[in-house]
């Protein structure tokens, strides 16, 4: 035979696969042996039920290499059309610092991290939240604040949850929104009173107190720009014990009075025109501010102050208590992945500009509108309103309207043209003087006469700034050190790089989190996020401008719809838990569409997520827990006799797939049966869809509707916490009630479907990302890997089985994906916990895998397809040393107060210290293993003390003196 290559081998068609997929073939050979097979088809073969095999393989077509992937998206992208956006509604132009657009979104030390559950390896980015929520403080004038939300409509949806919360108007159920604020917002928020049951009245902001009501909602300024004092309106709000939430504009808050300041019981809004691009979209990060006093009532994360073993000022997620994994059906929200990534870039967009930076940036905008407004008034054109801070609308008949919307058209400029009657401007960081100057020729036509210097010297001279007197601001905002230290681009940079290097991310080893898929986000993927076509488009811009994002989105929904075996799959959902959410809607919304209305009982599966339970609630279902039998399956008996139980009022079971435990359970159709015959939905989670891909699919095994984690499977990072997109698939006898949106229609779906997240795509610019993976993997890629993950989960699953338990298996002892090892045994035996394995791997250099979920004391292990044997091994190395390590607790060699597991993480603090009074040595402490010596990741702070920073919440920066002291 001849050793000649074939031209195909030469192109290297398939080289993005084998640098996907971390083991190299030799590697494989090795884990299959070790697993006692001969070929990975064979382990698939003892792994997944062949009752639930594809018999199919995958229609995305040939894997493509990345230079052909990114001149194809690249091509695809020039079919955006980026105008100059005046569209405003929530979405400005911003110029991205380039120190933090480098460092930051393009820099995978902050991209690949995971959300800050081990705060000990995450000061870096806790510290940058801790920011965000000062400044959110701050601006807002309220005193608490939380470390992001998904957007600004979203976040309205979960004021008017905590006004319902909160208010002592009891009987009230009732939720008014001010007619002005922007249009989509008051299409989720009402969307989401509709599954709370909630009434919601749309009317004039003076209006508020008319009705008997728990909370309102006004926008300030207002969606066509007007600013209005509304004290008086939230006096009277507050009078009938109801909550007054403000959406308000962040920049504008540098130059008008606080809302908590004017009365406000909650303030919110959107940190994107901090410079976070617009994105078609998203993602961008909401604030959420609120009193104190509703602390506990607070949506999302909050970021605390509290101290570490040493006494040290340290950093976590407050209240981690609230978090998803507990509350469940009581939680307070479904909200799990957040916008880290935006808030961490919003809040170094204030570090960089500080407070002064800042107010001229809102400054200059709002000198702009003057001019703007000023020029047009001085030519008789007719403002709505006397009052600005950056939108000027003008009232317009259809005709006047339609012809300078065309001379806009022409010029490459898009104005807001969604209501009637009127068009608006608004103005943003980017305008200049030249931008003014073509405004006026635009509306005003040629030969208008009006000069920018001139009219600038008018408006300085009169003090024109369309802010009412009583408005203006006049306290100090954003005095810490932290706004005040870093203006200069080496201070920047090197702020950014001292808090990166606090955090383990996947750009230093492999983050093994169960049920989160931490998998490669190459490169590839990531650059068209930052580029211009994609990153500078207005979500509400016509869709003829938005060409490329169709077309992308027309192939990523097509071959979502192959990977899930459903009919259909909308994108806008931008987290799973919202996906969630949607899918339910859709369900319910598909019952009433049957004069089956009734139907409200959700089964879960006692080990679900939490999310499940929370999301259940937010569509008012009752939930009904189905138990686990031994070995960790949903108990078939239990579900049946529950289904018969509920059979009438039966809405839906939601169940994961492969099983929160981390098995392909057999009967996993026949659970689809029995809720079937009882006219049920089947809700898959599809958080695992990591073990799916190409072997199976949620729509061929029998559900009916699942959501997506982009941001696990499909290779979206994680963001430290966010980003992320739970795009839903569905059958399609309930592809007309997935969501619509109100500005821009969503085809394929029914006309009066309201919307789950501000726009309508959700979080548009991190799509090219699956996309990419999913051209680049193709459809032989996307099974491999998902067998690979299935190789890498087996061959760590039997090294650890050496020394620890195993807690569930499936049919010939294999796991799927992912595995639980139980550390409840070896706690009662030595008194070592599995937060003290956690902690103590961090001084062996690794991120804990998930804990305590879904069985406490537990820790779930998911390598991916991405970690090569090297990695694996050595993490298999690190938990092997951990156990001996607990063996010498065990045989009182140590004492359980004294030793390098209840004493871990170790800091360098901690072990150069001059005092040493420990069991074991100070080498050992930080060096347990040779290899970490090559590569030390050294935690910044010790083990931080849980209980001390809920007892004492300070959830923005503390002054520098307690750093020092
Ligand atoms: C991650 C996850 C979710 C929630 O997804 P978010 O994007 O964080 O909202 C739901 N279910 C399961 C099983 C998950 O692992």
């Amino acid at each position: 035979m001849s050793n000649a290559k074939s031209l195909e081998q030469l192109e290297q068609k398939q080289d993005f696969i084998r640098r996907h997929i971390g083991p190299s073939p030799a590697q494989v050979s090795d884990m299959l042996a070790a697993l006692g097979v001969s070929s990975v088809e064979e382990l698939i073969g003892q792994t997944v039920p062949s009752s639930i095999r594809l018999e199919q393989g995958l229609q995305i077509g040939e894997s493509r290499t990345e230079v052909e992937t990114l001149s194809y998206l690249k091509s695809v992208a020039s079919k955006n059309k980026v105008f100059k956006s005046y569209i405003g509604q929530g979405y400005h132009p911003t110029h991205v610092p380039n120190v933090i657009l480098r460092n930051v979104l393009e820099n995978p030390g902050w991209y690949t991290a995971y959300t800050p559950y081990q705060p000990e390896i995450a000061q870096g980015r806790l510290e940058s939240l801790l920011n965000f929520q000062t400044m959110t403080m701050d601006i807002t004038g309220l005193d608490l604040a939380s470390a992001s939300l998904l957007d600004e409509s979203t976040a309205a949806a979960e004021a008017m949850a905590l006004a319902k919360r909160v208010s002592k108007a009891k009987k009230a159920n009732l939720f008014f929104i001010a007619e002005d604020v922007h249009t989509q917002t008051i299409d989720v928020v009402t969307t989401r009173a509709e599954q709370f049951g909630f009434e919601v009245v749309v009317g004039p902001a003076s209006e508020a107190a008319n009705h008997e009501i728990f909370g309102a909602l006004f926008q300030y300024p207002t969606t066509s720009g007007e600013v209005v004092d509304i004290t008086d309106i939230i006096a009277q709000v507050q009078s009938k014990k109801a909550i007054a939430c403000v959406a308000a504009d962040i920049m504008s808050l540098m130059l008008l009075k606080a809302p908590g300041k004017l009365g406000a019981d909650v303030v919110l809004g959107s940190a994107q025109r901090f410079g976070v691009p617009m994105g078609y979209g998203g993602p961008h990060a909401a604030f959420f501010a609120t009193r104190d006093a509703y602390k506990r009532s607070l949506p999302g994360r909050i970021i605390g102050v509290s101290k570490d073993r040493l006494g040290n000022d340290a950093l976590r997620m407050a209240m981690q208590t609230r978090e998803q994994h507990i509350r469940r059906e009581k939680a307070n929200s479904n909200i799990c992945t957040a916008q880290v990534l935006l808030a961490n870039m919003a809040a170094f967009y204030a570090v960089y500009h500080g407070p002064q930076g800042l107010k001229t940036i809102a400054e200059r905008i709002n000198r702009f509108a003057s001019i703007l407004a000023t020029g047009l008034k001085a030519k008789g054109v007719a403002l709505k309103h006397d009052t600005w801070f950056d939108t000027i609308t003008v009232v317009a008949d259809d005709a006047d309207k339609d012809a300078v919307v065309a001379r806009a058209v022409a010029n490459e400029v898009n104005f807001a043209i969604n209501h009637a009657g009127e068009y608006s401007i608004a103005l943003n960081e980017t305008t200049t003087r030249g931008d003014i100057a073509e405004l006026f020729d635009i509306i005003l036509g040629e030969g208008h006469g009006l000069d920018v210097a001139a009219l600038d010297s008018e408006v300085a001279a009169n003090g024109i700034s369309g802010i009412p007197a009583s408005l203006v601001r006049d306290d100090e905002v954003l005095t810490h050190d932290n706004f005040n230290s870093y203006h200069s681009e080496t201070e920047m940079l090197r702020y950014i790089k001292r808090l990166e290097n606090k955090d383990l991310a996947l750009n230093h080893s492999m983050i093994s989190l169960g049920s989160c898929t931490m998998k490669l986000n190459a490169t590839a993927e990531m650059i068209p996020v930052t580029w211009p076509e994609f990153a500078e488009l207005h979500p509400f811009c016509p869709l003829e401008q938005a060409q490329g994002y169709q077309v992308m989105m027309t192939e990523l929904h097509d071959w979502l719809v192959n990977i899930t075996g459903y009919d259909a799959v909308s994108l806008q959902p931008n987290s799973g838990a919202q996906g969630e959410y949607a899918g339910l809607i859709a369900i319910r919304k598909y019952h009433e569409s049957r004069g089956e209305g009734h139907r409200n009982v959700c089964l879960i599966p006692s080990s679900a997520h939490g999310t499940n339970p929370a999301s259940a609630q937010m569509a008012s279902m009752k939930v009904v827990v189905v138990g686990c039998d031994s070995d960790g399956n949903i108990d078939l008996d239990d579900l049946r006799a529950k289904a018969e139980d509920v059979s009438e009022n039966l809405s839906c079971i939601m169940v994961t797939y492969p099983s929160t435990h981390g098995v392909y359970e057999e009967a996993i159709r026949e659970v689809c049966d029995i809720v079937h015959q009882h006219g049920g939905q089947v809700y898959m989670d599809g958080a695992n869809m990591n073990a799916q891909v190409g072997v199976t699919s949620p729509g061929s095994i029998g559900s009916d509707v699942s959501h997506l984690n982009l941001h696990k499977t499909f290779c979206i990072p994680h963001g430290g916490g966010g980003p992320g997109v739970g795009p839903i698939g569905v059958k399609s006898h309930l592809a007309p009630f997935m969501p619509n949106h109100s500005v821009i229609k969503v085809a394929g779906t029914n006309e009066g479907n309201g919307a789950v997240s501000a726009a309508p795509y959700g979080s548009a610019a991190i799509l090219p990302i699956s996309w990419a993976y999913i051209a680049m993997m193709g459809s032989e890629g996307l099974k491999q890997a998902t067998e690979m993950a299935i190789v890498n989960a087996n061959y760590l699953t039997e090294q650890l089985s050496k020394h620890y338990p195993v807690l569930y298996r499936g049919r010939n002892d294999r796991v799927a994906h992912e595995c639980i090892i139980d550390l409840r045994p070896l706690k009662e035996a030595s008194g070592i916990t599995e937060m003290d394995v956690a902690k103590r791997l961090m001084d062996y250099g690794f991120h804990a895998p998930t804990m305590s979920f879904p069985v406490a004391g537990t820790l779930m292990i998911e390598p991916t397809e991405s970690e090569s044997k090297v990695e694996i091994d050595r993490f298999i190395e690190a938990m092997i040393s951990i156990r001996a390590e607990i063996a010498k607790v065990e045989n009182g060699e140590w004492s359980v107060e004294n030793n390098p597991l209840v004493f871990a993480p170790h800091t360098q603090a901690d072990v150069l210290g001059n005092e040493w009074d420990r069991a074991y040595d100070r080498f050992y402490a930080a060096f347990p293993v040779a290899s970490v010596a090559k590569d030390k990741f050294w935690p910044t702070v010790t083990r931080i003390d849980d209980v001390y920073g809920d007892r004492n919440l300070i959830c923005s920066c503390p002054a520098v003196e307690t750093y020092a002291e």
